[in-house]
């Protein structure tokens, strides 16, 4: 037998392997046949692109979720602007008054326009920009490969990552672990942020001017990591990056796009070891992410 059969052998053994862990640890115990089936490519559902959310007013009330509905953005906004801070788009390319912007969105940067994480995180610095910053521990400013293919945005931080400084390391944490291995990738391989960088008290819901004072800090970390994937975890993190009010129950599972970036909309972790029932969706929604990243052309 030739290594490239033997290698592309264990590859798929491993890829089974990761799969049946994940069914297991995701208290599964009849497995079935079609679950574990490879599925082809999905299409991208071209839906609501993220300039048409921007400029979508007049948006219904927040509708009724599983989840906690998140703050309501005005969707036509303009974007945070201070005497310290020069326009830049998404991508780099200057904005001239804030005009110029690429997919309806400009960021708030430093006139360093230093676009490294390292800057950013510096630009956060001690933060007291709003009212979370009075009862965090820790900023967590989030974590992983600069240069990942695929990020993972979850709402904020909890009493472990306020602890640690880190993301994701608690419960939910270790089940979106999970997830990530289930798809054939390390912890290491990804990207993980939140919408705000600290925890807000008791774990509830980021409140509006909460996130937007935080987001542009984000926007500014995707923007740099230019991943070709984000999960969005969660009806907070979908409804603040896509501008959009649309409940988590019905987009998830339905590619989306920011910014010429695929976004999986899928249940958070958290919500999932309380219904553990919608484990499955979330799977089915992850298999669309793997599946993509290992056909999408080069
Ligand atoms: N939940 C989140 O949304 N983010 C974390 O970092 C941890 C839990």
């Amino acid at each position: 037998m030739s290594k490239e059969i033997i290698d592309e052998t264990l590859a798929i053994a491993g890829d089974i392997e990761n799969q049946l862990k994940f069914y297991a640890d995701m208290g599964f115990e009849d497995l079935g046949g079609s679950a574990l089936a490879t599925e082809s490519a999905p299409t991208a559902h071209s839906t609501e692109s993220f300039s048409a959310a921007l400029s979508s007013a007049g948006a219904p009330a927040v509708a009724q979720t599983t989840q906690t509905a998140p703050p309501v953005r005005d969707e036509e906004a303009a974007p945070q602007t201070t005497s310290q801070i020069a326009q830049v788009g998404l991508f780099g390319e200057s904005v001239a008054g804030g005009q110029q912007k690429r997919g309806g969105l400009a960021l708030p940067v430093r006139e360093s326009l230093d676009p490294s994480l390292e800057a950013i995180r510096e630009d956060i610095g001690d933060c007291q920009r709003c009212k979370l910053h009075e009862h965090r521990k820790t900023i967590v400013f989030g974590e992983g490969n600069p240069h990942a293919k695929l990020v993972f945005v979850g709402e904020g931080p909890g009493a472990d990552e306020d602890a640690t400084g880190r993301p994701f390391v608690g419960r939910a944490g270790q089940l979106l672990d999970k997830i990530i291995v289930a798809i054939g990738l390390k912890r290491e391989d990804v990207y993980i942020a939140n919408i705000v960088k600290c925890r807000p008290p008791g774990n509830r819901t980021p409140e509006r001017d909460e996130v937007d004072t935080c987001e542009p800090f984000l926007l500014r970390q995707l923007a740099f990591i230019r991943p070709e994937v984000i999960v969005a975890l969660g009806s907070p993190a979908f409804q603040c990056l896509l501008r959009t009010r649309e409940p988590i129950t019905r987009a998830r599972g339905e590619w989306r796009e920011w910014n010429g970036v695929k976004v999986m909309p899928t249940f958070h972790p958290a919500f999932l070891l309380r219904s553990p029932e919608k484990k499955r969706e979330v799977w089915e929604d992850m298999k669309k992410v793997r599946d993509y990243l290992n056909t999408r052309p080069s």
